[in-house]
């Protein structure tokens, strides 16, 4: 059987940066990407979608047309790792062998860890811009809502793009104060977590806009169940003592963020960390056992921000760093924990929270970070999605040098 330089798991934004990476560096690997799905999805536009910014078909593309032309698409689910063998285990049972192992295959979204949502997603007002096809729904809800309850919930983290509960709840209200209907709409944001967001420099322009919009915030408030056809929501609140309560609403529109997690094959294998995620180090993105073994994107243990901006960064570092093993070089690249969030807090302006480990402030552009602006909006909205198909996904690296030691 052959051996592949290169396999790598997952066909999703993770997956094809590294793999564009490393053919850039080296055309003659021999690369096999691991994909199940035939679709490709754009998930940061999902939030515009939601606020009705963002035509919905143009974040999907075909897997096919994403694949790098050097590298083989085998359409294949990875189950399972025999790291000590260099193998992984696909359907059926077969194995794949390789010289090096990138893995990528996002993260799970639990939708069914919340009572009673699955059976109501999409229907009773109940909607999600973590789905392709309930982001649509979200701005179908908000246009039809002219007074009422509006419940917007976040769970534990870690999640994908944190700030992405947050920005579906203003650019609803940014719609309601357009039409003149937010004075009649109760809204509510109820977070798992105990703050607004995670890098405290980030908050106050988003408190403005919490202000502006009468919207109320409930901390350590988790969404437990749903029952659609009474529209009702169910969250246990967390007292300073810990102790807890729970509380029913009822709403009118729930926009509900669901708990996340690695995959069951990702958990349940040799390669994960105590909680779940791929095992790596943080700066160099290689395995801390199985040194010909990396890993990025939303799946990976470090303690970035989980976003496709954060894999911008991390892809040439994998592809120079695994490269330079191969060779049995000094891995050569560092990360240093970038990722982005572009709040759109307005429809026209975004504040951008860029930052890296620790909540070091690593602003792109030379301008002060938190403040909202029309320019970033244009970069959100038409800049970004250019940048991500036709750059970060064909291995041109803008802006995402990788650091040195
Ligand atoms: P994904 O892109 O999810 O791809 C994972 C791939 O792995 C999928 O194609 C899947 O089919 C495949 N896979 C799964 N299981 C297996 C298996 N067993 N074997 C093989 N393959 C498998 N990021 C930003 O930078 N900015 C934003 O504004 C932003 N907003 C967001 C808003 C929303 C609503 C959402 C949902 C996400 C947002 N993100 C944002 C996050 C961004 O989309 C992710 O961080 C990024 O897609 C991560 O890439 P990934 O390749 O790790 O995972």
């Amino acid at each position: 059987d052959s051996v592949w330089d290169v396999v790598i798991v997952g066909g999703g934004a993770a997956g094809l940066a590294a793999a564009a990476s490393l053919l850039k560096r080296k055309p003659s690997l021999s690369i096999a990407i691991v994909e199940p799905s035939d679709r490709h999805y754009y998930q940061p536009a999902w939030t515009l979608v939601g606020g009705g910014c963002f035509n919905p078909a143009d974040t999907c593309r075909s897997t096919a047309s994403l694949i790098p032309a050097n590298a083989k698409w085998i359409r294949s689910e990875v189950t399972g790792f025999l790291p000590q063998q260099n193998q992984v285990i696909v359907e059926n049972h077969q194995h794949l062998s390789y010289r090096s192992l990138v893995v990528a295959p996002g993260l799970e979204l639990n939708w069914g860890a919340i009572a009673g949502l699955e059976e109501t997603l999409g229907k009773n007002g109940v909607t999600s811009n973590y789905h392709y096809d309930l982001a649509p729904y979200t701005w179908e809800c908000v246009q039809l809502l002219k007074q009422g309850r509006a419940l917007f919930t976040q769970p534990a983290m870690p999640i994908k793009c944190a700030g992405a509960p947050q920005k579906a709840m203003y650019l609803s209200c940014h719609h309601w104060e357009k039409q003149g209907y937010l004075g009649d709409i109760d809204v509510q944001f109820h977070n798992a977590g105990g703050v607004l967001f995670g890098v405290s420099k980030f908050v106050p322009p988003l408190m403005e806009y919490v202000k502006r919009y009468g919207a109320n915030l409930n901390f350590t408030s988790t969404l437990i169940a749903v029952e659609g056809p009474t529209k009702t929501a169910t969250f246990r609140d967390t007292a300073e003592d810990g102790s807890t309560i729970e509380r029913t609403e009822c709403f009118d529109m729930l926009h509900v963020v669901p708990p996340q997690r690695a995959p069951e094959f990702i958990r349940d294998s040799e390669l994960a960390n105590e909680s779940g995620w791929v095992a790596v180090d943080e700066a160099t993105l290689q395995h801390p056992h199985y040194g010909n073994v990396f890993s990025l994107g939303d799946v990976c243990g470090a303690s970035n921000a989980k976003t496709a901006a954060a894999v911008r960064k991390q892809a040439p570092v994998v592809a120079e760093n695994l490269l330079a093993h191969l060779a049995d070089r000094p891995m050569p690249a560092r990360y240093t924990g970038y990722g982005a969030c572009p709040l759109t807090v307005e429809q026209g302006k975004v504040v951008m929270a860029e930052f890296g480990y620790g909540g070091k402030l690593q602003p792109t552009f030379p301008l002060k970070p938190a403040v909202a602006r029309t320019s970033m909006w244009w970069l959100k909205r038409y800049a970004m999605p250019r940048i991500y198909f036709s750059m970060m996904l064909k291995g041109h690296e803008w802006l995402a040098k990788p650091g040195k030691p």
